[in-house]
C-alpha cells in the first residue's frame, strides 16, 4: 500500500543531507510500506494507492520524546498545588507514586498507561520512551517494564530513581539489589538503564555503579542529572558514554565542554532539556543556548511523569524552549525530533526524507513556527506512524 499526502503548504523534512533545505514548499510526500518513498513538489507527485490532502498546511517529521514515566498509579495533584503555593519540588515525592503503584493491579496500570500513549500521539509524539521507577522491587519493576514493552521498544529500566522507604536505613543494600536481582529481572524486558543522580536520590559514585552493571548486562545509559544543581552526573554521562544525560539546568563550564566534544566524536551523548519540568515546579529554565553555541547535541523532551511534570505535550515543550530556553523555532523542532532520535541512537525516525519511518505529523496550520506562537491550542489536525493513521 502506498499513500500520498498532497498539497503540503510547507514541509519540514530536517534531512541531513539537505542542510540548506530542510523545509520544502508545495510538496508532497509519498508513504509506501511504512517508509518514505518519495519526496518533492506537489506537481510532480506520483500517484499512490491512497491519498491525503494538506490543503496547505505544514507536515513535520512525528515528535521522539526521550523521556517519559508513564507507568504509574495515584495522583500528586495536591502536590502541585502545594508547589505552587512556595513549598519547594524534592525528589522525595516519587515515593508517594511507588506506594500507590505497588497498591495497583497490572490492569489498572495498563489502562492508565494506554490512555497516557494516546494523549501523547494525538499531540503528534510517534515515538515514545517510557522507563520504570515507581515500582522499585524486583517484580514491580518488571512487570512496568513488561507493560512498558507493550505499548514502545523504547524501554528504560529505572531502579535507581530513588532508594525505597524500606532501605532508607541500608542504601548500600538497594544499590546491591539494583545491580544484582532487579537488573537480571528486568533486562530481558528493557533497552536502557537510567539513574536518577541527585541529592534525594543517587550519588555519582552509586550512578557508576549501576549503569556499568547495566552496560555488563547489555543495555545501553541514560543519566538524570543536573536538574537541581551541577552534580557531577554529565561528567559521568559521557566518560562512560550514555546515549543521553537529561535535565541538564545546571551545568559547570567544563560539563558544556565535556558534551560538545562528546558531541564531536559522532555518537556521542545528547543533552536533552525538559523544560516543562521547570514550568511545572517553578525553577529555571536551562539555557540551550549556550549548549547549542558550544556544539552540544540537544534533544527536548516532556519527562511526563506524575510529580514533576504531569503533561505529554512536545508541541508545549517546543514553544517553551523557543519562549525560554533561548532555541530559534527551527532548532526547537529539530530538537524535538532529530534530536530525540539522536538521544535513543536511533536513524530510522526524527525526519521526513526517503528511507525513514513514515512517522507525519499534519499540523493544523501553515507554518511550523506556530508550534511556538500558539500554545496551547490542538495544534496537531493528523498523525501518522508507518503511514498509518493513528488511532
Ligand atoms: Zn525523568
Amino acid at each position: 500500500m502506498s499513500l500520498v499526502i498532497e498539497n503540503i503548504g510547507q514541509l519540514v523534512t530536517l534531512d541531513a543531507a539537505e542542510h540548506d533545505r530542510p523545509i520544502r514548499t508545495d510538496a508532497a510526500l509519498v508513504i509506501e510500506a511504512g517508509r518514505v518513498a518519495w519526496v518533492g513538489d506537489a506537481a510532480e507527485a506520483p500517484a499512490a494507492d491512497s491519498r491525503i490532502d494538506a490543503e496547505g498546511a505544514a507536515v513535520i517529521p512525528g515528535f521522539v520524546d526521550s523521556h517519559s514515566h508513564l507507568v504509574f498509579a495515584g495522583d500528586r495533584v495536591d502536590e502541585f498545588e502545594a508547589r505552587m503555593a512556595g513549598r519547594p519540588y524534592t525528589a522525595g515525592g516519587i515515593r508517594t507514586t511507588v506506594a500507590a503503584t505497588r497498591a495497583a493491579s497490572d490492569d489498572e496500570l495498563r489502562a492508565r498507561l494506554r490512555h497516557l500513549v494516546a494523549q501523547a500521539r494525538a499531540q503528534g509524539t510517534t515515538t515514545l520512551e517510557i522507563k520504570s521507577g515507581y515500582g522499585l522491587t524486583v517484580a514491580d519493576e518488571q512487570r512496568a517494564l513488561r507493560l512498558a514493552r507493550e505499548v514502545t521498544d523504547e524501554t528504560t529500566f529505572l531502579g535507581a530513581h530513588v532508594v525505597p522507604a524500606e532501605f532508607a536505613h541500608d542504601r548500600a543494600a538497594y544499590v546491591d539489589l539494583v545491580c544484582g536481582d532487579m537488573l537480571t529481572a528486568c533486562a530481558p524486558y528493557a533497552r536502557w538503564i537510567d539513574v536518577f543522580i541527585d541529592s534525594g536520590a543517587f550519588t555519582v559514585d552509586e550512578a557508576r555503579r549501576i549503569l556499568l552493571a547495566g552496560r555488563d548486562a547489555g543495555l545501553g545509559l541514560r543519566v538524570h542529572a543536573g536538574q537541581l544543581a551541577a552534580d557531577g552526573g554529565v561528567a559521568l554521562a559521557v566518560e562512560l558514554g550514555a546515549a543521553s544525560v537529561d535535565h541538564c539546568t545546571h551545568l559547570a563550564d567544563a560539563d558544556v565542554e565535556a558534551l560538545a566534544a562528546s558531541a564531536r566524536d559522532g555518537a556521542g551523548t545528547v543533552a536533552t532539556l525538559l523544560p516543562l519540568v521547570e514550568f511545572s515546579t517553578r525553577q529555571p529554565y536551562p539555557d540551550a543556548r549556550r549548549l547549542l553555541d558550544a556544539g552540544v547535541a540537544v534533544a527536548l523532551a516532556t519527562d511526563c511523569n506524575p510529580g514533576s511534570n504531569y503533561s505529554s505535550s512536545m508541541p508545549l515543550a517546543v514553544a517553551l524552549a523557543v519562549r525560554e530556553l533561548g532555541m530559534t523555532p527551527l532548532e526547537a523542532l529539530a530538537a524535538a525530533t532529530r534530536g530525540g532520535a539522536r538521544a535513543l541512537r536511533r536513524t530510522d525516525v526524527g525526519y521526513l526524507e526517503v528511507g525513514a519511518r513514515g512517522d507525519a505529523v499534519i499540523l493544523d496550520a501553515p507554518d511550523y513556527r506556530h508550534l511556538a506562537s500558539r500554545p496551547g491550542v490542538p495544534i496537531v489536525r493528523q498523525v501518522l506512524v508507518a503511514g498509518e493513521a493513528a488511532q
